[in-house]
């Protein structure tokens, strides 16, 4: 082996990874080594507990150490937007990023795909679900509540209501992302839902160890769609509920594979089938 060899990282196994904190709960290695046993791929995809004030650093140097990306998780959606050199629209609309790419020519791309992949999962568990047939209502307003409704306006949703327990959080998206946003008071969530064709909960309420969401669910029109980001546990109360009135739900573990597929496309090559075999990978 030359000298030069010796000395620059392995093109030939690419690294990814995610970074958090913390992060020892995510799912995502499970997932990515997966694809990565399943395409026979020689690379890895490891878990990264980075601090915040150390995010900056480790992402100048990760490249030099053979990888080719990360996923960025709580709390660094943010900065990593704010430290990228070339930024997607949807992230930038979004203010968050969740993929990055460290490109050959040393730039770091940032995109966020959560917003597609919340679209993608419901094309593939709901088929027939049409986001332009009527109001879509949304609970919750940070930050993946903030890729939803840059999806479903980008999908053909007319009008968007949302509530969220903090009513500013919901103010803001509305003066960002215009008039198609009508705001509710938290205390009127069940009347969001007259109507609504689609319903979203993207609060963290009904995650495991937390309280679950408690809407009044009277007005909920059966032939609506309901969807839960939450998928820890797969079928929330809250799913369940409405499917106990005739909804068509769809959990949010198909979002959470989908998201991820785009960022294992660019950094091993080849686009990932998201099927049984990935979601018994993520559950793990
Ligand atoms: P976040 O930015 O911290 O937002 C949390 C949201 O939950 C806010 O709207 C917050 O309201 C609300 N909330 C929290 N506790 C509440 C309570 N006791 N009562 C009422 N509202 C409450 O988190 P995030 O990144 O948007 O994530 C939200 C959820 O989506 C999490 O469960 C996360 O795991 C899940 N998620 C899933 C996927 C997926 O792929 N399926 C992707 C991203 C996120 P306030 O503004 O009033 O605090």
């Amino acid at each position: 082996m030359s000298d030069d060899e010796s000395t620059r990282p392995s093109r030939t196994i690419p690294l990814a990874g995610v970074i958090g904190m913390p992060v020892a709960h995510s799912r995502s290695p499970r997932l990515h080594g997966h694809w990565l046993a399943r395409y026979g791929i020689p690379g890895h995809y490891v878990p990264l507990h980075v601090l915040p004030e150390h995010l900056a650093e480790v992402l100048r140097i990760l490249p030099r150490a053979g990888f080719v990306g990360v996923n960025v998780t709580i709390p660094h959606k943010e900065a990593a937007l704010t430290l990228a050199d070339v930024v997607t629209d949807r992230a930038a609309l979004i203010g968050a990023a969740n993929t990055l790419i460290f490109r050959p020519d040393g730039k770091i791309h940032a995109d966020n795909t959560d917003g597609y992949g919340f679209i993608a999962n419901l094309r593939q568990n709901a088929p027939d679900w049409n986001p332009a047939i009527g109001p879509a209502a949304i609970l919750g307003a940070g930050g993946a509540a903030r890729a939803v409704v840059a999806s479903l306006l980008d999908s053909g949703v007319q009008e968007l209501r949302i509530t969220n327990r903090t009513r500013i959080r919901s103010e803001q998206i509305k003066a960002e992302f215009g008039a198609r946003i009508v705001v509710y008071d938290w205390a009127q969530a069940g009347n969001m839902l007259d109507g609504a064709a689609t319903v979203v909960n993207a609060t963290s309420l009904g995650m495991d160890g937390k309280q679950p969401l408690r809407v009044p669910l009277d007005a909920l029109d059966p032939d609506a769609l309901v969807t839960d980001l939450v998928y820890t546990p797969l079928d929330t109360p809250f799913l369940s509920e409405a499917r106990a009135r005739g909804c068509t739900t769809v959990d949010g573990l198909g979002m959470l594979l989908h998201q991820a597929a785009p960022g294992f496309e660019r950094w091993f090559g080849t686009r990932p089938e998201i099927d049984q075999a990935a979601r018994d990978a993520a559950l793990s």
